[in-house]
């Protein structure tokens, strides 16, 4: 119910606030500062995405927040405690710098939280789905990102939370993050309403590249006129967080400037596993290159991505353009 949903939202701020309160005046306050400072952000960075402290005890959010039996029960239910017997309620996150995650009208929705001592498990640590939370279609820091920007000509996707906050301490304030998950369609869609220019950045690992392509497929249903995808791929080992404090921003917005298009990405990755000096490589191509192509719903960059194709494999356009195969339904 919306009498729900409010007070659901209520207590997700109160949690947050109270994440923030610890941050400040835990016993592990300095240490936690001090790790926080380490990894170069500032007071105001960590009051604009909100970050906190979950303390390490067990029933400290518990106690503090989940006073009465209504606000501990309800804390289950957003899965911020959980419940070994029944009766006996614990804090989810704990020893965790937590950063809130806010959906586009600013409200808390859920965390997300990082390990302070190695021994504590996973490294970074989500809030599970709840009834305000579908992880699928959040974006972290696109509620900052449009509170720092009147106008968002573009958007950079990255892979974690600390790279939006690094790059946001750095003055590049229009980064979001999937939450530990692919970027799906979804999220895909919410960019493309919300900016004509999406630029992808993940890891300069395995695992990044393999989201670059998962992200490319994903987003072909809304490449519309005047709408760019682009990619940029960061030395090995390297994260936007760990690049853009070595080089800053100006280095790094180059780096963003220059990114490749996605017809380039595409068919680079495509002619990989193709031998394009022989009948059966060309045919190759074609054949996974055609599907992906059908999906772009603007007649211009289809045009220019069957041209390339065309070059590619000896062909013309006139060609390939009768085999295309385009999706019935119109996606926005
Ligand atoms: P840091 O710089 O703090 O070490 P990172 O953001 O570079 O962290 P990665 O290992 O590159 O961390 O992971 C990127 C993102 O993937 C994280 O921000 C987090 O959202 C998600 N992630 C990583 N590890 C896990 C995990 N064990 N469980 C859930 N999500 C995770
Ligand atoms: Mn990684
Ligand atoms: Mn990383
Ligand atoms: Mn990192």
């Amino acid at each position: 119910t919306v009498e729900q949903k409010r007070s659901d939202y209520d207590l997700m701020l109160q949690t947050a606030r109270f994440y923030q309160h610890q941050l400040k005046h835990h016993k592990n306050s300095s240490a936690v500062i001090d790790y926080v400072k380490g990894r170069g952000l500032s007071g105001e960075t960590v009051k604009h995405y909100m970050i906190g402290y979950a303390p390490s005890e067990w029933e400290s959010l518990c106690q503090q927040v989940g006073r009465n039996p209504e606000q501990r029960q309800q804390l289950l239910e957003l899965k911020l405690a959980s419940e070994k017997t029944p009766g006996r309620q614990f804090d989810f996150f704990r020893d965790r710098l937590m950063f809130p995650i806010r959906d586009k009208r600013g409200r808390v929705i859920a965390f997300g939280g990082r390990v302070m001592s190695k021994e504590q498990g996973p490294k970074y640590l989500n809030s599970p789905e709840t009834r305000i939370f579908h992880k699928g279609f959040e974006l972290y820091g696109l509620y900052e990102a449009k509170q720092a920007n009147d106008k968002l000509d573009s958007i950079v996707i990255v892979e974690g939370y600390m790279d939006v906050v690094a790059l946001a301490e750095q003055g590049i304030s229009y980064a979001v993050a999937a939450l530990g998950t692919a970027t799906t369609v979804e999220h895909m869609q919410t960019l493309f309403r919300t900016t004509d220019t999406v630029i992808c950045c993940y890891d300069g690992d395995r695992a990044g590249k393999d989201a670059a392509w998962r992200a490319l497929e994903n987003a072909l249903p809304y490449l519309k006129d005047g709408k760019s995808l682009r990619f940029v791929f960061l030395p090995d080992g390297e994260d936007p967080d760990s690049l853009v404090q070595q080089e800053g921003k100006e280095a790094f917005e180059t780096r963003l400037s220059h990114a490749d298009d996605f017809s380039k990405v595409l068919f680079d990755k495509l002619a990989q596993n193709c031998e394009l000096t022989s009948d059966a490589g060309k045919a190759k191509l074609m054949s996974e290159a055609l599907p992906m192509i059908g999906k772009v719903p603007s007649d211009f960059y289809q045009e220019s991505l069957l041209e390339k194709l065309a070059r590619l494999i000896g062909r013309t356009r006139e060609q390939l353009s009768a085999k295309l195969v385009t999706p019935k339904q119109q996606h926005n």
